[in-house]
């Protein structure tokens, strides 16, 4: 019988000499769900995905990806695997069509296959009109597409993508968004890494927010709003600060930008603005960016 776990994670530690990027982080992925991990710069997300890819090797805690260690099982755990890293690593003087050929070769597309699935993928990203086009002069949204395709080429259970559309341009963010749906409906396992709290709100069924190599929280983005936040959050300029200090049921917090006005209530805010005569630039439901904030004590940095 099948298992329902596509990836478990038990207390894995990594040390590069003596500075621990990763400590004791443990974690499990069901099977068909789309799971989120979180974080700043240097949290350790792209060091735990080499570790379940099996590039890297951990300094102690146990991986299993469907079952298998990829430190022991490498080949057959990659068979199942499909990886979007963060940097596209694409060899620049092919065109995209030999790219996919050669990659189709080398993770085992059967030959009479190759064809079929290289065009369906190419045209599932919108990429077809490209394939002969050589990758150095493909814009960046791209570059990023067919990397994603490229990561699908053996049907892949479980796909890991990390950052994928960072630096992408709207457009572009949104068709991987549709794609990524696409795949999850159709039964493939997800692992996304994001700084931006949109993409993970959007697609994440779960998540967890790392911060220095530590799960600080998890749960569904819902979960973690609940918690973590009061339901609305207003922004005012920070020289409002001495008219907002000890108002009841308003809790204050400041960011690099603004001041933050958080209240359960609605009403709350817009009265306590009125009585003060305060314009709020703005007031909306608290999203992830509002959790992130409160786990981290940071704003997202937004390309880097
Ligand atoms: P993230 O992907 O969350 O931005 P990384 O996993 O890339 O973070 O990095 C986590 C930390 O580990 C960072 O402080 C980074 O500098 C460090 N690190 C990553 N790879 C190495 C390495 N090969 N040698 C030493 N330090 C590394
Ligand atoms: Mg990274």
């Amino acid at each position: 019988m099948e298992t329902m776990i596509a990836l478990q994670c038990s207390n894995v530690k990594k040390q590069f000499g003596t500075f621990a990027a990763l400590k004791e982080v443990s974690l499990s992925v069901q099977q068909g769900e789309c799971f989120g991990l979180l974080g700043p710069n240097g949290a350790g997300k792209s060091t735990l995905i080499s570790m379940i890819y099996g590039s890297l090797s951990r300094t102690s805690g146990s991986i299993q990806v469907f079952n298998q260690d990829p430190q022991v099982q490498g080949r057959a755990v990659r068979a199942q695997l499909g990886v979007v890293t963060q940097e596209n690593n694409l060899d620049s003087s092919m065109t995209v069509l030999e790219n996919m050929q050669m990659f189709s070769r080398y993770v085992g597309v059967p030959k009479a296959e190759r064809k079929k699935r290289i065009t369906e993928l190419l045209d599932f990203m919108l990429l077809s009109h490209k394939s002969s086009a050589v990758i150095e002069s493909l814009s960046g949204g791209m570059k990023r597409r067919l990397v994603f395709v490229r990561a699908l080429l053996h049907k892949p259970r479980l796909l890991i993508l990390d950052e994928p559309t960072t630096g992408l341009d709207p457009a572009v963010r949104q068709l991987l968004w549709e794609k990524v749906a696409e795949l999850k409906k159709s039964g493939v396992t997800i692992i996304l890494t994001t700084h931006y709290m949109d993409e993970a709100e959007r697609l994440c069924d779960r998540l967890v927010i790392m911060d220095e190599g530590t799960i600080r929280a998890h749960g569904t983005p819902r979960e973690l709003i609940l918690k973590n936040c009061l339901a609305y959050v207003a922004g005012v300029e920070k020289i409002e600060k001495t008219k907002l200090q000890n108002l009841a049921g308003i809790t204050l917090i400041e960011d690099p930008h603004h001041l933050l006005l958080s209240a359960n209530s609605l009403e709350a805010l817009t009265n306590c603005f009125t009585e003060k005569q305060i314009k709020p630039i703005f007031i909306r439901p608290s999203n992830l960016e509002d959790v992130f904030l409160k786990i981290t004590g940071r704003e997202i940095a937004d390309n880097d």
